[in-house]
């Protein structure tokens, strides 16, 4: 198993497509709702009444005691009447007792029937009512006899024999209905403390239906819909864990202090180290030294996200990685920050695989070189079988000299000078095709632009007469000195005047000439440099394909001449264009910048477009 590789259960995916499953949940969550609602409207039908009944219990328990304190002032103010001295205390007693007896009265139906205005309910329950039927023939007989009390009085204001008669019948039912009175009092109690109680159970029954409810929505609605929304959020967690788990890139959560709080399998691997290794560590500690001050730099003054830059991580085993790392803030939604995330990308094979390409395409340069060569070489034996021929000559005369003692020795010196110009012209023109050959690494420094195309032509020229060709070299006055790599440009400049030199085969010959030009532009800050024949030209050709690598219209070519060309051009910030002249034959011309700009021309580009070719 891979170091930090973890593994993440699969959850039991939710059949329903999304839309249903959305559809599903906003009608449960309707219904519970209205459940909910019918629960509160049901509470409170059953609960009001019975505790309205239960408001009314206090008056109704209040009032019966009061009808007791009433029939004994009835009985007093009765029997005050009877013993009233004059008129006008009597008619006062007889006031006073239709007040009482009309409270009484008012009071006793209320408790029976109800009156709303006493909130006196009414009663129906069967041992009030049988109460009450005991106590009508004594309340139907204090009443009556109260009514008789309130007949008028004699003429000589003296009570008739009746009304004392009705003060004895007050006096004697008073009793009894005191103790029938006290008795219902007492059911009255009994009776609020059975509302009471039924109150009571009715909450608790009440109490029960919603419970009940409540656990039927929790398990037919709200179970299932947080079972679902469990079982989503699981999948996407799970989804979101295997796709950063899968990705080609490392991906590291880092608190705002730096320390890391989650890693990657990808991350695991390039470090050779378990994410349990990792988490809690500050990804500083695994970045090379000298990459430490540059990654807080960048980190302190990220607040949005950057452009990736690169990055050296150092692995478990000391190993130096380069990476391209893309450094953004986590901000939550109330905008703290939370940390950064790191998105690493391993840049080992791409490096690898340029510096392939680099290797590559110097193999190609060093083997165009050297084509170049082997396609001068015809004019070079020619150009060194000279000087080897002189020295043969002069040796030899210098021997045959030496060996007649008749010849004087002074005139050696001439022979042997010459000998010695023969064999330093001839070891010249080796050394300057060593050094055209020599495989060396890319090296830039100031060059004469007008030396390196005076050595090239030198290299040149024994092919230039071998094919009857005029050569005329016209360069700026002022010597531009550029930053290149004297050997590619030359490399470039061999390729054009060869080309050149090709395409005049088929010129008459003495209209064979090849111009090779350089003009400084100093307000443009560059050289320019042209190399025109008087050849055959393009014809019908594209002009801008024969720099395409492969594209040749001779029987022996590569077709990487110009490419080549165009990349080590390109590559020192320079362009390079073909014109077809308005006479005869072709015009190169390319163009180096004054001041150094080396440019990374892959050679993947030169690869790429080998598929359109
Ligand atoms: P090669 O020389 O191997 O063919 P190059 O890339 O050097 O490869 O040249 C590609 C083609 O460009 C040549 O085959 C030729 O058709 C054309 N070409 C190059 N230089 C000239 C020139 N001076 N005049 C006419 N055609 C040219």
């Amino acid at each position: 198993m891979n170091p930090g590789v973890e593994h993440f259960e699969d959850p039991a995916p939710t059949t329903l497509p999304p839309r249903q499953l959305a559809i599903g949940l906003k009608l449960g969550s309707w219904m519970a709702f209205a459940l909910v609602v019918g629960l509160l409207v049901t509470h409170q039908l059953l609960l009001q009444p019975a505790l309205m009944r239960l408001s009314s219990d206090a008056p109704v328990i209040n009032i019966a005691g009061r009808q007791r304190m009433l029939s004994q002032k009835l009985a007093k103010t009765a029997l005050a009447l009877q013993v009233a001295l004059d008129q006008q205390s009597r008619r006062e007693r007889r006031n006073e007792l239709e007040g009482i007896v009309n409270e009484w009265t008012r009071a006793h139906r209320g408790l029976l029937q109800g009156d709303f205005d006493l909130n006196l309910p009414g009663n129906s329950d069967p041992r009030i009512q049988n109460a009450f039927v005991e106590l009508e023939p004594h309340f139907k007989t204090i009443l009556a006899s109260v009514q008789v009390l309130l007949e008028p009085i004699g003429k000589d204001g003296e009570l008739q024999e009746i009304q004392k008669a009705a003060i004895q019948q007050i006096l004697n039912h008073e009793d009894e209905f005191l103790r029938q009175m006290h008795a219902l009092v007492g059911l009255f109690a009994i009776d609020a403390r059975d509302h009471v109680r039924h109150l009571q159970l009715l909450g608790w029954g009440i109490v029960g239906l919603i419970a009940a409810l409540l656990l039927a929505v929790q398990l037919i609605i709200i179970r299932p819909a947080l079972e679902v929304v469990a079982s989503r959020v699981a999948t996407s967690e799970y989804q979101y864990q295997r796709l950063v788990e899968s990705m080609n890139e490392g991906v590291i959560v880092e608190d705002v202090a730096g320390r890391i709080r989650f890693t990657n399998r990808r991350v695991c691997e390039l470090l050779g180290l378990p994410s349990s290794e990792l988490v809690g560590i500050q990804t500083l500690s695994l970045l090379a030294e000298t990459d430490h001050s540059r990654f807080q730099q960048i980190r302190n003054s990220v607040s949005t996200p950057v452009e990736p830059v690169e990055f050296a991580f150092r692995t478990s085993s000391g190993m130096i990685i380069e990476t391209m790392a893309s450094i953004q803030p986590l901000i939550d939604d109330r905008g703290q920050a939370q940390g950064f995330l790191l998105v690493v990308t391993d840049l080992t094979a791409r490096k690898q695989a340029e510096q392939r390409s680099r290797d590559l395409l110097e193999q190609l340069v060093h083997a165009d070189r050297l084509k170049s060569l082997g396609e001068l070489a015809a004019g070079m034996a020619h150009e060194i079988n000279q000087p080897l021929a002189a020295i043969a000559n002069y040796a030899e005369a210098c021997l045959a000299s030496l060996v007649d003692p008749a010849v004087p020795s002074q005139p050696l010196i001439v022979p042997l000078q010459r000998i010695l110009a023969a064999a330093l012209r001839g070891g010249e023109i080796i050394r300057r095709s060593r050094r055209f050959v020599q495989r060396r690494p890319h090296e830039v420094q100031p060059e004469s632009i007008n030396d390196l195309i005076r050595e090239v032509e030198q290299l040149c020229r024994p092919e230039a007469l071998r094919l009857d060709v005029k050569v005329e070299l016209n360069l700026a006055s002022v010597e531009p000195v550029v930053p290149v790599d004297g050997i590619q440009i030359q490399q470039v400049l061999t390729n054009l005047i060869q080309n050149a030199l090709i395409a005049m085969e088929s010129t008459p010959a003495d209209q064979r000439i090849l111009k090779v030009t350089s003009v400084f532009e100093s307000d443009q800050h560059l050289v320019r440099i042209q190399v025109r024949d008087s050849g055959a030209g393009f014809g019908q050709q594209d002009v801008e394909r024969l720099f395409e690598p492969f594209v040749t219209t001779r029987r022996d070519g590569l077709g990487l001449g110009l490419a080549i060309s165009r990349n080590i051009v390109q590559s020192h910030g320079g362009t390079i264009e073909a014109m077809s002249n308005a006479d005869r034959g072709a015009t190169f011309q390319f163009t180096l910048p004054l001041v150094a700009q080396l440019v990374e021309v892959p050679w993947s580009s030169l690869k790429e477009e080998t598929t359109h070719a």
